[in-house]
């Protein structure tokens, strides 16, 4: 028990003082944002050196969000790929939903220490809104969530969740309307008013200490998933998979595994409808060094350094940049980052609602699509885990209208199975 609270909050993997994970992170903010990050980065500290924070952060997680969140062995899908075992860590499993809601209780514990009275952040999905709402109203804090008018459109059953937990929904539509103004226009707000309200971040982004502390409060689900591998098959898992948008799901499960050189980790980029197009995101595969939100990125940009507009099937997954820790990650060849493309995704939102019974959000998709390609080339004795980040309620009506399946049954045994299912996916739009 003592142990297991301890390893809540895994704080290995620390960048330097000033927030730089190699050449990326730091910390690009006005002077008097600055101060107000230096005094959030020293609540942090001294909150995750005191045991009692953790230990109220480990009952939550216990019996608030449902952790452990377990370990499945997708057989069906390893079956009918014909090579690794596919195994699932299941966060989609968390309370509402993905495993946002990992670090936004972490956040708002943080933000009642400190004393703020209210929270505010952006969204895409609307995940990290809905995970932030729940823990405000959980935590008797007003929330203000800023949210892009295409997404707000996209993903109205998010944006009624919201509201019903009390937080305020603004509306955001400078730009393009989706994650990268949201953040723009929840930053000055946050510039406006540093002293009542705190910014909650969504992923492993943004200024020191962000980055490190919201990798920190996702480090729950490597610590996790490490011990129930090896519960589950006797070692550790030879390859580890998982979507990346800002990086934070990734970072989760990565922390578990990152002194382990024999695990492979893979971070999966949305490559959108293609990489030679514009219409992706996939920052670590096709950005260059740039400077976003406060930190040093690999950013999709203009030859002026300005971010260009991103595309991504997944609203979660449409950030032109990246956390930092990834960006060094993929510097020192840690991790290797793959892409998957939306049809990509589409073909394993099906595969896994099909043949396992889970239907899994656009975002986590994306990780599926990349494990789909390894298994075959693997064999039979090898694994694969994959972090499952979140469930796809909120994506049925999108992908029902956009990509319908002809009704059939999948033949699993058969050597042509996975490619005759595919087949029977349609395209309506695009
Ligand atoms: C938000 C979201 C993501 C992307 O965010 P990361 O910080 O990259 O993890 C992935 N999956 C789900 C289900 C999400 O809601």
């Amino acid at each position: 028990m003592t142990n297991l609270l301890t390893q809540t909050i895994d704080t290995t993997n620390r960048p330097d003082h000033d927030g730089n994970f190699g050449a990326y992170g730091g910390s690009y903010v006005p002077e008097a944002l600055q101060r107000v990050m230096d005094e959030v980065a020293a609540a942090y500290e001294e909150a995750a050196a005191d045991p009692s924070f953790k230990e109220e952060l480990y009952d939550l997680h216990k019996h608030y969000t449902g952790r452990p969140s377990p370990v499945f062995h997708a057989k069906n899908l390893s079956r009918i790929l014909g090579g690794a075992q596919i195994y699932l860590k299941r966060e989609d499993l968390n309370h509402t939903g993905a495993h946002k809601i990992n670090h936004c209780l972490g956040e708002v514990l943080l933000a009642k220490r400190m004393g703020k009275k209210k929270v505010i952040a952006e969204t895409g999905a609307g995940q990290h809104g809905v995970a932030l709402a729940t823990a405000a109203a959980l935590m008797g804090l007003e929330c203000d969530i800023y949210m892009g008018e295409v997404d707000v459109m996209k993903e109205a059953p998010n944006v009624a969740r919201m509201k019903i937990l009390g937080a305020k929904v603004v509306v955001v539509k400078s730009g393009t309307r989706t994650l990268k103004d949201a953040v723009d226009e929840a930053f000055k707000a946050y510039l406006a008013d540093p002293i009542t309200q705190i910014y909650c971040i969504g992923s492993v982004v943004g200024p020191h200490p962000f980055p490190a502390m919201v990798r920190d409060f996702q480090s729950v689900v490597g610590v996790e998933a490490r011990g129930q591998m090896i519960e589950m098959t006797g070692r550790l898992p030879d390859n580890v998979v998982a979507c990346v948008g800002g990086g934070s799901n990734a970072m989760g499960i990565f922390s578990g595994f990152l002194d382990d050189a024999s695990v492979n980790l893979y971070g999966v980029e949305p490559a959108g409808l293609g990489l030679d197009t514009n219409q992706h995101a996939a920052s670590i595969t096709k950005g260059k060094p740039g400077i976003l939100h406060g930190f040093k990125t690999l950013l999709i940009q203009d030859d002026a350094g300005n971010p260009l507009p991103v595309y991504s099937i997944a609203s979660g997954l449409d950030y032109p940049g990246v956390g930092p820790q990834h960006c060094q990650l993929h510097d020192i060849k840690r991790v290797s980052y793959m892409t998957a493309t939306d049809r990509e995704a589409v073909e394993a939102f099906y595969a896994l609602s099909r043949l396992e019974g889970i239907i899994p959000a656009l975002e986590s998709s994306h990780a599926v699509a990349y494990a789909v390609k390894l298994a075959p080339q693997l064999p039979s004795d090898a694994t694969i885990l994959v972090n499952l980040s979140g469930r796809g309620d909120k994506d049925i009506d999108f992908v029902m209208d956009n990509y319908p399946l002809v009704e059939y049954e999948p033949k699993i045994d058969s050597p042509s199975a996975y490619e005759d299912f595919l087949s029977h996916i349609q395209q309506k739009k695009r």
